[in-house]
């Protein structure tokens, strides 16, 4: 027996078999603290983490930041400078995980040199069987790989790695628990990721996330009211609330009748000035949520994934509303609030898809007003029911739908910036823009990326008025007004 079959056997590998079951409702709620033994596992050494994919992806590395600076470690500005990094992975289309396998390639030369160095995956992409075995298979030099269920076991994992020399793996396909009271390393001091639930349980036949990221499962509110009131406090202007299907916030708590809507509400309260949250499903876009996107502080932007406007094609990736279903929806949104700007998500060649079925999700896109889309090409999940439908269409053709599609959807971007042309709008300020010619930038209320001249970085954090005087397709330019 080599000891790599010796290794695998104390390993926790994934399955997606256990990965898709829903049996148990009771979700334990885990309070992060630092262990004695692991209270100076890093003292004197330096972490770095690169974060792909979603905004919860983003808060989960924020958390691992908290955790591994609760035992000592500091931040490295240089990834091949740090005595461990990180990659808090992404699964959900193929081109995120090509990523990853090139960046370990720059990663095994460092170690080469530095055997010390500690290298560890986590995130999405070890939660899927085939990913972890490619890890143990062909990638010996990293040493650890664990998911996205046991990021409070990191500084165990770690002394682990250090103390056996071989490869620590621990991926738990299981329903889920909620973390709280993890320490965070917010990259803002003025916009914050505030996750309100995790998981998904809508199981849309294209996307792995339900079995990568677990059950529904939602934060007590008094725990997030702690969190939002505790960000107020500390002058945060900003929040953005997180789950994989944010407004099925509360279903799965007591009688479930405390819902997104409700949640909403009770932020207003708190005294935050902008609240923005992602991402919604429309099936739970309900009229109380609906209702609760008038209130002052949750900003008139949607992004409302709608993924295609064919009905049959909407039934086949389990989408559970029809194109009627959603329009309703939109046309329910833009009554209550006359301003809002509604974006979406859209995948182009679902397999099975047809020309004339592609051609409702353009005419949805144009009925609906989209005002912006992220729009992708079907890419095949393994493990996902729609990764073994036929799929006749070529890429080629594939790539001219979505370059027709992409037409639609830029006239929208421009249409939707060009309504603010002349209006003063309020921008919460970010930095300095990319172009650098004594410009600041900022989103507005409607989420709409603003460029202003200004060189005073103190207005960063604040939110200013500006004046639009022009409108482009991807952001606006004004003039701040005093
Ligand atoms: S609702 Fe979103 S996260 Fe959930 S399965 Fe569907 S696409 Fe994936």
């Amino acid at each position: 027996m080599s000891k790599l079959d010796d290794d695998i056997k104390k390993m926790f590998l994934p399955s997606l078999k256990d990965a898709r079951l829903r049996k148990n409702r009771n979700v334990e709620t885990i309070f992060y603290k630092v262990e004695d033994i692991y209270k100076n596992l890093g003292v004197g050494k330096t972490y770095y983490i690169y974060t792909y994919g979603c905004q919860g992806n983003e808060a989960d590395s924020e958390v691992m930041a908290g955790i591994l600076e609760s035992v000592g470690y500091t931040k490295a500005s240089d990834p091949l400078e740090s005595d461990i990094v990180l990659l808090n992975t992404c699964a959900v289309r193929e081109n995120a995980e090509q990523r990853i396998w090139g960046v370990l390639g720059q990663l095994k030369g460092r170690k080469r040199t530095h055997p010390d160095m500690l290298i560890g995956i986590c995130g999405c992409m070890p939660q899927e069987e085939r990913a972890t075995n490619k890890l143990i298979e062909s990638y010996g030099f990293v040493d650890l790989v664990f998911g996205t269920h046991n990021r409070f076991n990191l500084p165990k994992l770690i002394h682990q790695a250090y103390l056996s020399g071989s490869k620590v793996v621990e991926v738990f396909s299981n329903e889920g628990n909620i973390l709280e009271n993890a320490p965070m390393v917010r990259e803002s001091n003025f916009k914050a990721w505030v996750h309100i639930m995790y998981g998904c349980d809508e199981f849309c036949t294209y996307c792995i996330v339900p079995y990568t990221r677990g059950r529904e499962r939602s934060r007590r509110k008094e725990d997030i009211l702690a969190e939002v009131n505790d960000l107020v406090k500390r002058g945060y202007k900003e929040i953005t609330l997180l789950g994989q299907n944010v407004n099925a916030y509360g279903k799965d708590i007591d009688d479930g009748s405390y819902t997104f809507g409700d949640l909403l509400t009770d932020i207003d309260k708190t005294g935050i000035l902008r609240v923005r949250f992602t991402s919604p499903h429309p099936r739970d876009m309900d009229e109380k949520a609906i209702q609760a996107m008038k209130l002052k502080s949750v900003m008139p932007h949607l992004h409302f994934p709608v993924q295609s406007g064919n009905d049959r094609v909407l039934k086949i990736m389990n989408r559970k509303y029809t194109r009627e279903e959603y329009l309703y929806k939109v046309k329910r949104l833009k009554e209550e609030v006359p301003n809002i700007s509604i974006t979406t998500d859209i995948i182009v060649g679902f397999p099975g898809e047809t020309y004339e079925e592609f051609k409702d999700t353009v005419t949805l896109s144009v009925e609906a007003g989209f005002e912006g889309a992220f729009t992708f090409i079907y890419s095949p999940r393994e493990g996902t029911p729609a990764a073994s439908m036929p799929d006749p269409i070529s890429i080629e053709e594939k790539h001219k739908w979505f370059d027709e599609l992409k037409e639609t959807i830029d006239l929208g971007y421009l249409k939707g910036n060009q309504r603010f042309l002349g209006e003063i709008v309020e921008v919460l300020v970010e930095g300095e823009s990319k172009s650098g010619d004594g410009m600041l930038c900022g989103y507005t209320p409607n989420n709409k990326l603003t460029h202003f001249k200004s060189d005073d970085l103190s207005l960063v954090g604040n939110i200013v008025k500006v004046k639009i005087t022009d409108a482009k397709s991807w952001f606006m330019i004004g003039d701040l007004v005093e």
